[in-house]
């Protein structure tokens, strides 16, 4: 059976008692991200996610979410395709009229905002930079040869240029 496309999911709904608990398998659309001024992708389209839903004794919900998705966009050294795995695993607390760190922004009136809230974690849990693999070698800065397929004996010899070195001389003065 598929699981089911939620984009919200209504806490009440699940008429859990003080002290159950419910796990949820379910499928949630990741928006697209911004990372370094480049736009990533979450793959595939439509994440599998498990939330796990606690009623807590006194009021209120303790939420677990996880799921794995890639980050497909351009490798942030080399520029070719890259697709890191990133796991991710976040928690919420909402209990409303306990103070404000008790109170989740992604749950209003028992209804809970899977999608803005796994957006947000797969945002926090990616990584500062985004690899096609972890030692990509980058782009030659002179010439901007992929290093991977040029390997390290790719090199330019150091052409001393008179004009530039004048040019350079000016802008000190
Ligand atoms: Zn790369
Ligand atoms: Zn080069």
């Amino acid at each position: 059976m598929a699981a089911a496309r939620a984009h919200q999911l209504d806490l009440a709904g699940l008429r859990l008692a003080a002290g159950e608990g419910r796990r949820l398998e379910l499928e949630v659309e990741i928006e697209p991200l911004e990372l370094g001024g480049e736009r990533y992708a979450a793959e595939p389209a439509s994440v599998p996610v498990r939330v796990e839903v606690s009623r807590m004794l006194g009021g209120g919900y303790a939420l677990r979410l996880s799921f794995q998705a890639s980050l497909a966009g351009p490798c942030m050294r080399c520029l070719k395709e890259a697709a890191p795995l990133v796991g991710v695993e976040a928690r919420e607390v909402d209990r409303p009229g306990e103070g404000e760190e008790l109170e989740s922004p992604y749950v209003r009136e028992e209804l809970l905002d899977l999608a803005a809230w796994a957006h947000d974690a797969f945002v926090l849990t990616a990584p500062v930079k985004v690899l096609c693999r972890e030692d990509c070698a980058g782009l030659c800065p002179i010439c901007a040869a992929d290093l991977n397929e040029a390997g390290p004996e790719h090199a330019h010899e150091r052409v001393p240029d008179s004009r530039w070195a004048k040019l350079q001389e000016l802008e000190l003065e």
